[in-house]
């Protein structure tokens, strides 16, 4: 970081402190060379993260948009708005690591039931049925298998406590 009035390379850093609600971290250094004083910045650098849907169009990765899909799928199953929060936080998480660019949303749906497998049986139902838009009734009975034959020791506490089960809301 060179000075901005002198050019020279070195400084020290005089001061610290988080700034933009921790989003970054604020600096006041001092150039050796000139002795005068300036102001850097770091923060942590995103990558855009691109979602190609069904059409071919792209919009961009949003955080909200698939948390309220998860919360959608989860209602009243008994899962937690915090495990909601970490699996969405997993997911981009994840996607910032590798650095993808680009994904397709059903590369984005089978993230997110490959979790809600592990947390939630209904939910994974829920959440299948409307990512995968299953074109009939054979899709959702190979859904539900391939659930079961993965799940057979969870099954049992979350579903009995739901109003509506995913078969009704088939139509
Ligand atoms: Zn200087």
């Amino acid at each position: 970081m060179h000075c901005p009035f002198c050019q020279h390379p070195n400084n020290r850093v005089l001061e610290s402190r988080s700034a933009e609600s921790d989003r970054s971290i604020r600096r006041r250094r001092e150039c050796l060379q000139c002795e005068r004083r300036f102001t850097t910045y770091e923060r942590i650098e995103y990558v855009p993260i691109m979602v190609v849907k069904r059409d071919g169009s792209r919009e961009s990765f949003d955080r909200s948009k698939l948390l309220r899909g998860v919360v959608t799928a989860c209602e009243k199953t008994g899962v937690n708005a915090h495990a909601m929060e970490m699996l969405v936080d997993e997911i981009e998480a994840e996607l910032q690591q590798q650095a993808i660019r680009e994904i397709t949303s059903e590369g984005i749906g089978e993230k997110v039931l490959a979790r809600l497998r592990q947390l939630n049986e209904v939910a994974y139902v829920r959440f299948a049925s409307v990512y995968r838009q299953f074109q009939g009734i054979r899709d959702f009975t190979e859904t539900l298998s391939q659930m079961r034959g993965h799940s057979q020791d969870q099954v049992g506490s979350a579903s009995a406590t739901t109003e509506k089960t995913p078969v009704e809301s088939l139509g």
